[in-house]
Formats: C-alpha cells, structure tokens, sequence
C-alpha cells in the first residue's frame, strides 16, 4: 500500500524518516520543528545554541 496521506519529516541531521507531527527525531531526539529566538524572533539553526542575531541563548 501506498501512504499517500501520510507524509514524512525527515531528520536534519540523521535523516531517518520522522511522522510529519514529531516534534523530535525517533532516532537521533534532534528537534524537527523549526524555532525562533524567543528575544528577537529570529528564525534559529536546528541546532543552534545561540541566537545568531542578538546572541541570546536559546532555551531547549
Ligand atoms: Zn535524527
Ligand atoms: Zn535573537
């Protein structure tokens, strides 16, 4: 069977195959979900630590 309706997010950094509404890698736990910094709404690297805008830490 084909899962037409069932799309897939794959992971940034392992790429294994995560359901579209996982916040987080079933493999590898890296967030899937784009984030933004909290002080100047910055879009943010999934892996970021830091903003690279205004330098605020980024909260997990
Ligand atoms: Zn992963
Ligand atoms: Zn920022």
């Amino acid at each position: 069977m084909t899962p037409a309706t069932r799309a897939e997010r794959s992971c940034p950094k392992c790429g294994a195959a995560n359901a579209t509404e996982a916040r987080f890698c079933s493999q590898c736990a890296t967030s899937l979900v784009p984030r933004s910094c909290a002080s100047c709404s910055q879009a943010l690297a999934h892996d970021a630590k830091f903003c690279g805008q205004c330098g605020a830490p980024v909260v997990a």
